[in-house]
């Protein structure tokens, strides 16, 4: 019999950064994935502290972002690989409306920091915006399927990740630990991402108003390859234009609601086609596609926390459009709930649809 401290069920970024939080705290676990699906690889990797529909910030973003960037630090150190880079989002402005938009946005309380109010002015023929661009600063990236992969090879050598399919009619739980097969534990820690709908376990479905409480939303991106485009930055204008290097991109995403099919579509590809058209000029050759479900929730708040008294299960979820920046501070507050009794804030607390 195998014991630790806590079972992770599912590595996208959520168990990533779950399971790193309890080694940094001297904690032992065991992550069982199954590495085959998952929102997290599907991800444009962009850590954006904005909204560039509307030019405001992203909801908490400022906790978020001020937790994410050491902790992505740190995890680099663990792996002895970057992990964020620095990048610059250039918004196409559309017209002389959005200018006026943009210097206002730039010029308020936790905006300041994020959008620069020097408009600049479009010198690359390849790129549509006869109105200039607004620079988003202190965005990062990250290539998420790759950091999965590292990561994954580092508990590995660890004997810490087991590569299936949990089961969940293999769970044993009590008020004070789980066994799982061969495994006890004193907590079993659910990150599933979208797939926590087949999971008998999460027994909100349907929150007492009667509404769905989890609904996947799928995502859908194009891989171009664009020799003309040489754009360092990553463009945002109808769908966001991600440099991969190589000249190849990624482009999109689109939005499915509640849609949890796992193949690309055609429909999906013309569309993100179309849009793109409209942002640059020069030629571009669809090379691939790729498909994710983000796992959202209707409030559009994460799910973190436990469901009954006992914190023999847990979640971490729900992590929706913005995990990459959420993550660590999500993580952190289930840790500080599990190991020493803090409360989860409310508005992000799983118990609010019980
Ligand atoms: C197209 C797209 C683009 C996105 N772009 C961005 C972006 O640029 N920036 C950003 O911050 N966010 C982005 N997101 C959102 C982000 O990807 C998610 O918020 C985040 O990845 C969710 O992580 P997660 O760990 O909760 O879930 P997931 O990444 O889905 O991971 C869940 C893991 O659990 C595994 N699993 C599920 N059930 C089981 C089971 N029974 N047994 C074993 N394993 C299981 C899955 O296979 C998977 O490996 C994007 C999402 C999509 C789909």
């Amino acid at each position: 019999m195998k014991e630790v401290d806590y079972i992770i069920v599912g590595m996208g970024i959520a168990g990533l950064v779950f399971s790193k939080t309890l080694r940094d705290k001297g904690k032992s676990f065991v992550i069982i994935d199954n590495p085959n699906q998952g929102a997290t690889k599907a991800s444009g990797g962009v850590l954006n502290p904005t909204v560039l529909k509307r030019f405001t910030p992203a909801w908490n973003t400022v906790e978020f972002v001020s937790k994410a960037a050491p902790f992505y630090e740190s995890l680099a150190r663990d792996i002895d690989q970057q992990v964020l880079s620095g990048v610059a989002i250039h918004r196409i402005l559309a017209s002389v409306e959005e200018q006026n938009n943009w210097m206002v946005a730039s010029d308020k309380e936790i905006l300041s920091r994020f959008l620069s109010p020097e408009i600049l002015k479009n010198n690359n023929t390849a790129i549509n915006a006869p109105f200039g661009l607004g620079a988003v600063t202190q965005a990062s990236i990250m290539k998420p399927y790759a950091l999965l992969k590292t990561y994954q090879d580092f508990l590995k050598n660890q004997d810490l990740y087991i590569e299936a399919q949990f089961d969940y009619q293999e769970l044993v739980v009590t008020k004070t630990a789980v066994q799982y097969k061969d495994i006890r534990a004193a907590k079993i820690v659910f990150a599933e991402g979208s797939g926590v709908v087949h999971n008998p376990y999460f027994t909100i479905d349907v929150s007492p108003h009667g509404k769905k409480v989890f609904v996947g939303n799928k995502g859908e991106y194009i891989i171009i390859k664009a020799p003309d485009l040489k754009s360092q930055a990553i463009l945002k204008g109808p769908v966001m234009v991600i440099p991969l290097g190589d000249n190849l991109y990624k482009v999109g995403a689109s939005y499915g609601r509640d849609d949890y099919s796992t193949t690309t579509t055609k429909e999906a590809c013309q569309e993100i086609s179309a849009k793109l058209s409209k942002m640059i000029s020069c030629d571009f050759k669809v090379v691939d596609q790729v498909t994710g479900i983000r796992p959202t929730v209707k409030d559009r708040k994460p799910l973190v926390g436990c469901l009954q008294s006992t914190k023999s299960v847990s979640f971490l979820n729900g992590l929706g459009t913005r995990g990459l920046t959420m993550a660590p501070c999500l993580a952190g507050h289930l840790y500080h709930y599990l190991e020493n009794d803090v409360q989860i804030p409310e508005i992000m607390d799983i118990k609010r649809f019980v």
